[in-house]
C-alpha cells in the first residue's frame, strides 16, 4: 500500500489540512492569524457551535474553540519557529519536549488536548464503543459505569485547571490519570504516567463557567452525555498501531517521509542531506528494543536488511553516486521498511 494512502487509512494524518469552521467571523480571524507557512493549523471542529445543547452552550464552544484552541496553535506556531520541533508531527513533539520546554507543554500540548476533545465529543449521544474496546473497558474497570465512576473522580480531584484521562500504555492496557494545565500522557518525560490518549475531558475553568460557573461535578455528568464512543474507539485503534508502540519507528518513519516523498517527485536534495541521519536511525532501530508484541524473525530479519540497505545507500551519497542509482536504493529501503510495518500490523 501507498505510504500516503496507508497513513490516511490508519488515521494519522487527521487534521493536516487547513480548515475553517462555519461563520465569516471565525474566517477573517484565522485569515489573520495564521499564514500558509505555519506548520500547525487550528482544525475544524466537524459539527456546529451549537451541537453539543444542551450539554456544552454554543457560546463557550465558539470561544473555546475559535479563542482559545486558535491562540494555542498561534502561539505554539511562534514558539517552534526556527527550531527542528516546526518539522515534527505533533505526536512527536509531545514525546520529545523537555519539563522545561514551558512554551511547547502550554501551547503544544493545548493544540494535541483541544485537537481530541473536539474529536471525541459527539452532537448525539447514541454511539457506543466497539467491542475492543468494550472488552478492556470492563476488564480495566469492571463495566463502563466503572470507567465513568473513576474518570470523573478524576476530573474533580485535579486541582485547578487540567484535564482528566483515558489511555493505553504500550503494552494495551487501559488506565486513567490527570495532568495539570495543558500537559498530557504523551508527554512522557513530564507525565506520572505516559501513555496515547483515548479520551480527554477538559476541566479548565473556559470549558464550562459560562453555562456551570463553578459546578465542575455537573459539567462533568454533561459532558459525559456528549462524548462519541465511535471516535474513542477509533482512538483505541490507534493507540496499537506500530508508529504508536514503537517510538524508534516513528523516528525513522519521519526521516523516511521527510525523504521519500520529495524523491519521488523528482526531489533528491533531502535524501543527499540525510542519507546519514537515515542510516544511524535504522542502526538504533535494529540495536535497540523491540516491543514484545512485533518481536518475531520476520521483523529481526528485516531490520538488518534495514541497517545494512541504509548504511549503503548513505555510502552511495557520500561517494557521489548517480540520481538513478539513489532513487533506487531509497525506492528499496522503504519497501523494506514497509514489510516492517507490515509485518507489525499483522499481529
Ligand atoms: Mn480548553
Amino acid at each position: 500500500m501507498h505510504k500516503r494512502t496507508f497513513l490516511k487509512q490508519s488515521g494519522l494524518l487527521a487534521g493536516a489540512a487547513i480548515l475553517f469552521p462555519s461563520g465569516w467571523a471565525s474566517l477573517v480571524a484565522q485569515t489573520r492569524l495564521f499564514s500558509p507557512d505555519d506548520p500547525f493549523k487550528l482544525p475544524e471542529l466537524g459539527y456546529a457551535y451549537d451541537a453539543l445543547e444542551p450539554y456544552i452552550d454554543a457560546r463557550t464552544m465558539e470561544i473555546h474553540h475559535a479563542r482559545h484552541h486558535a491562540g494555542y496553535v498561534r502561539k505554539l506556531n511562534t514558539a517552534v519557529k526556527g527550531t527542528p520541533y516546526a518539522e515534527l508531527p505533533l505526536r512527536q513533539l509531545m514525546r520529545r519536549l523537555a519539563p522545561s520546554d514551558t512554551a511547547l507543554r502550554n501551547n503544544g500540548g493545548g493544540h494535541y488536548n483541544h485537537s481530541l476533545f473536539w474529536k471525541i465529543l459527539a452532537p448525539s449521544a447514541d454511539t457506543e464503543p466497539s467491542p475492543n474496546l468494550m472488552e478492556a473497558i470492563q476488564k480495566h474497570f469492571g463495566s463502563m459505569e466503572g470507567l465513568k465512576e473513576t474518570m470523573l473522580k478524576a476530573a474533580k480531584t485535579r486541582f485547578g485547571s487540567g484535564w482528566a484521562w483515558l489511555a493505553a500504555d504500550a503494552e494495551g492496557r487501559l488506565f486513567v490519570t490527570s495532568t495539570a494545565n495543558q500537559d498530557n500522557p504523551m508527554m512522557r518525560q513530564v507525565a506520572d504516567q505516559p501513555g496515547y490518549p483515548i479520551l480527554g475531558i477538559d476541566v479548565w475553568e473556559h470549558a464550562y463557567y459560562l453555562k456551570y460557573q463553578n459546578r465542575r461535578g455537573d459539567y462533568l455528568e454533561a459532558v459525559w452525555n456528549a462524548v462519541n464512543w465511535e471516535a474513542v474507539s477509533k482512538q483505541y485503534g490507534i493507540s496499537s498501531h506500530p508508529f504508536i508502540v514503537w517510538e524508534t519507528l516513528d523516528e525513522f518513519h519521519n526521516i523516511m517521509a521527510a525523504t521519500f516523498h520529495p524523491l519521488e517527485e523528482g526531489d533528491l536534495q533531502p535524501i543527499k542531506s540525510r542519507s546519514g541521519e537515515l542510516a544511524a536511525e535504522a542502526k538504533r532501530l535494529a540495536k535497540g528494543h523491540i516491543p514484545a508484541r512485533f518481536d518475531e524473525t520476520g521483523v529481526q530479519d528485516n531490520l538488518k536488511a534495514l541497517r545494512k540497505d541504509s548504511a549503503a545507500l548513505h555510502k552511495l551519497v557520500k561517494n557521489g553516486g548517480s540520481d538513478e542509482a539513489i532513487t533506487k536504493g531509497l525506492n528499496a529501503l522503504q519497501e523494506v521498511f514497509h514489510r516492517i510495518v507490515g509485518a507489525c500490523m499483522e499481529e
